[in-house]
C-alpha cells in the first residue's frame, strides 16, 4: 500500500478543547504543528458542554484558588495528585482570562464582569460556603469555548488534517515518532512523522448504552497506549452524572441545580439534604447519584417502572430560563416532552466522564508503569490522567482541565522541541506493516459475526455489570463477559471493505477500541476492594487508606489478558503556596 507522508514538528490528535488549547499555543511558536481528527473540529463532543468552566475569579462574592484546590482534591476522594491540581486550580484565573480576550462570549453580571455560577462541590473557605465560580456562556459554555479556539488556530495558521482517522501510534527505540491514520476522504493511509505527538482524542463513554457523550468518544488514543504496551491508570472510575433525561440520556447540566434546581422522589419529598445536609442538591457527582440510587432502590422512584427521580425548574421563572438555561429548556421538550416552566424533568444517573485514562505528570507527559517519561508521547483532555480529577471529578473542572493542561503541553512541547533532531527518523517497515495487517484485517473480516452485535452487548454488559453500585460477582461476570466479547471480535464480518468514507470500518475501529477500555474498566474495578469517589462497592462499602490510597495501572494486551501495577497518589503540593489537603471523611 503507498503511504502519504507528512513531516511536521508536533502533531496534535484530536480537535477538542483540549487539542485545540495546546495547537493553538503550539502555532505561536516556530514550530510546524498540525491537527489531526476524525471529525470537523467544532463538532468534537466539547462543543456539548453546558454548564460552565470553573476558575476562582470572585466576580460574585469572594474566592481564593486554594479553596478550589481544597475542593478538588475532596472532590476526588483524595486519589488526586495533589501537584497537579495546585498546577490547574493556580492558573485558572490566568487561562480564563486569556479565554475571554480570544474571545469566548461569557455572560455577563450587572457590572460586565464575567457571570459565575454555582455547581456541585465547589465551597468557600474549606467547605464552609457555597462558592459562585464556575464561568458560564449561558448554558453553550462548551460551544463557546469550542468555536473562539478553533477560529483563533485557524488566524495563528495550524495545519488542520480533518476526518483523518488515527489509527496508532508509530514507536522507534521506544521514542513515540508519529502516527498512522486513514484518511476517510481520499481513503489513503497517511504517514505523519514527529518528534512530538499529543494526544487529545477524549473519553470513552460510549463503552456504556446510556451516556451523555457524543457517539465519536470511544477513547481512541487510550486503546493506542494500551497497544503499544503501556498501561492505563484509574480506569475504575466513571461519572455517573446524577441528571441524564430518563430514556434518552441526554445531560441535563448540573447549571440547573446550580441555579436553583432540585430533585424529588415518588412522594415528592426533596431528599438531597437527607444525604448531604449542607450542599443538599450540590453535593458531588458521586453523592448525588447514588441518593438517587438508594431512593430508586428503597421503592421511591417515580415513573411507571419506579426506577427514576423528577428534577424541578418551574420555581425559577421563565426569566431566569430563557437567561440561564435556554438549552435545557429546548433539550427537555425535544427529549422529555417537558415544559420545565410547568412540570419537573425525569432524571437517571447516566455514564458521563472518565477520570481514568493515559497516565502523565503535570506536564502532561505520558508515564510508563514506573512513571519515567514516554519520549515524544504527551496526553491531554478527558482521555489522559493528570491526575486532577482522582476518584470522582467536579462538574465544571474537565473545561478547566481542557484549558490549562492544553495550555502546559504547547509550553512543554516547545521546551523540549528547543534542541529538535534535525531530521526525522527512519520508521521501520514492521511497525508500519504491524499496523496495517491488524487495519486490513478488520477491513477484510469475513468470520460470522456482525460488529454491531458485539458492540450492543459490550454497552449492556458495561452498563449492567460496570454500574453506579458494583460488587466482586457483578464485576467477574463482567470480566467473563468482556473477555468473551473481546475474543469474538477475531470472528467478526465486515460488509463493505472500500476505503472512502467507510463508517462501517470507522465504527469497528472504534469498537475495537472500546473493547480494549471496558476490559481494562472491569479489571482496574474488581481489583480495587474499596470504595472511593464514584467507584462505590456493596461488598467493601468503606474507603481503605491503609491498602487503596494508591493508583491503578492496567495494561491489556492483544489477548485481552490484564497486567496490574500501583503506584502512589502524589499528596505533596507543587510550592508551599498551599499545605497538602490532609485525608479526612468526605461529607458534604
Ligand atoms: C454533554 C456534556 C456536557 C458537559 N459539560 C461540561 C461542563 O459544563 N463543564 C465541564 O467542565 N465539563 C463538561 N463536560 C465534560 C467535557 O466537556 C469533556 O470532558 C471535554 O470536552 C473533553 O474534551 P477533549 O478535548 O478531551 O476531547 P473531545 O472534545 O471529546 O474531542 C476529542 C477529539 O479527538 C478526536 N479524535 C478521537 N479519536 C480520534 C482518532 N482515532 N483519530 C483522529 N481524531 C480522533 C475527535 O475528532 C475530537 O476532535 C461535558 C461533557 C458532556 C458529554
Amino acid at each position: 500500500m503507498d503511504l502519504v507522508k507528512h513531516e511536521h514538528d508536533v502533531l496534535v490528535v484530536g480537535a477538542g478543547g483540549s487539542g485545540l488549547r495546546a495547537s493553538m499555543g503550539l502555532s505561536q511558536s516556530d514550530l510546524s504543528v498540525a491537527c489531526i481528527s476524525k471529525v470537523f473540529p467544532t463538532r468534537s463532543h466539547t462543543v456539548a458542554a453546558q454548564g460552565g468552566i470553573s476558575g476562582a475569579l470572585g466576580n460574585m462574592g469572594e474566592d481564593d484558588w486554594r479553596w478550589h484546590m481544597y475542593d478538588t482534591v475532596k472532590g476526588s476522594d483524595w486519589l488526586g495528585d495533589q501537584d497537579s491540581i495546585e498546577y490547574m486550580c493556580k492558573n485558572a484565573v490566568e487561562s480564563i482570562i486569556e479565554l475571554e480576550h480570544y474571545g469566548v462570549p461569557f455572560s455577563r453580571t450587572e457590572e460586565g464582569k464575567i457571570y459565575q455560577r454555582p455547581f456541585g462541590g465547589m465551597t468557600t473557605e474549606y467547605g464552609k460556603g457555597i462558592a459562585q465560580r464556575t464561568c458560564a456562556a449561558a448554558d453553550r459554555t462548551g460551544h463557546a469555548i469550542l468555536h473562539t479556539l478553533y477560529t483563533q488556530s485557524l488566524k495563528n495558521d495550524v495545519d488542520f488534517y480533518i476526518e483523518y482517522f488515527v489509527i496508532d501510534l508509530l514507536f522507534e527505540d521506544g521514542k513515540c515518532v508519529g502516527v498512522l491514520a486513514w484518511c476517510l476522504e481520499d481513503g489513503k493511509i497517511h504517514l505523519f512523522q514527529s518528534h512530538m505527538v499529543i494526544l487529545a482524542t477524549g473519553g470513552y463513554g460510549r463503552a456504556y448504552l446510556s451516556s451523555t457523550s457524543a457517539h465519536t468518544c470511544t477513547g481512541d488514543g487510550n486503546a493506542m497506549v494500551l497497544r503499544a504496551n503501556l498501561p492505563l491508570q484509574d480506569m475504575e472510575f466513571i461519572q455517573f452524572h446524577p441528571t441524564g433525561i430518563y430514556g434518552a440520556g441526554c445531560l441535563i447540566t448540573e447549571g440547573a441545580r446550580g441555579e436553583g434546581g432540585y430533585l424529588t422522589n415518588s412522594e415528592g419529598e426533596r431528599f438531597m439534604p437527607k444525604y448531604a445536609p449542607n450542599a443538599k442538591d450540590l453535593a458531588s457527582r458521586d453523592v448525588v447519584s447514588r441518593a438517587i440510587q438508594m431512593e430508586v432502590n428503597a421503592g421511591r422512584g417515580v415513573g411507571l417502572e419506579k426506577d427514576h427521580a423528577h428534577l424541578h425548574l418551574e420555581h425559577l421563572g421563565p426569566e431566569t430560563i430563557n437567561e440561564r438555561l435556554p438549552g435545557i429548556a429546548e433539550t427537555a421538550q425535544i427529549f422529555a416532552g417537558v415544559d420545565v416552566n410547568k412540570e419537573p424533568i425525569p432524571i437517571i444517573p447516566t455514564v458521563h466522564y472518565n477520570m481514568g485514562g493515559t497516565p502523565t505528570n503535570y506536564n502532561t507527559e505520558v508515564l510508563s508503569s514506573d512513571n519515567t517519561v514516554i519520549p515524544g508521547l504527551m496526553a491531554v483532555g478527558e482521555g489522559a490522567c493528570v491526575s486532577v480529577h482522582g476518584a470522582n471529578r467536579l462538574g465544571s473542572n474537565s473545561l478547566l482541565d481542557l484549558i490549562v493542561f492544553g495550555r502546559s503541553a504547547a509550553d512543554r512541547a516547545i521546551e523540549v522541541l528547543k534542541d529538535k533532531p534535525e531530521s526525522h527518523p527512519n520508521i521501520s517497515r514492521s511497525s508500519i506493516d504491524k499496523i496495517l495487517s491488524r487495519f486490513d484485517a478488520i477491513k477484510n473480516a469475513n468470520g460470522d459475526i456482525n460488529p454491531y452485535e458485539i458492540r450492543d452487548k459490550m454497552q449492556r454488559a458495561m452498563q449492567k455489570y460496570a454500574p453506579v453500585y458494583r460488587d466482586q460477582q457483578t464485576m467477574d461476570k463482567g470480566i467473563e463477559i468482556m473477555k468473551g466479547l473481546f475474543d469474538d471480535f477475531s470472528n467478526i464480518k465486515l460488509t463493505d471493505s472500500s476505503m472512502i468514507w467507510n463508517t462501517d470500518l470507522a465504527e469497528t475501529l472504534e469498537l475495537n477500541n472500546l473493547l480494549y477500555q471496558s476490559l481494562a474498566t472491569l479489571y482496574s474495578a474488581s481489583a480495587r476492594t474499596e470504595s472511593r469517589g464514584s467507584h462505590a462497592r456493596d461488598d467493601y462499602p468503606e474507603r481503605d487508606d491503609d491498602n487503596w490510597l494508591k493508583h491503578s495501572l492496567v495494561s491489556v494486551n492483544d489477548k485481552g489478558e490484564a497486567s496490574y501495577d500501583y503506584k502512589d497518589v502524589e499528596l505533596k503540593t507543587l510550592t508551599d503556596e498551599m499545605e497538602t489537603v490532609e485525608l479526612k471523611a468526605r461529607t458534604y
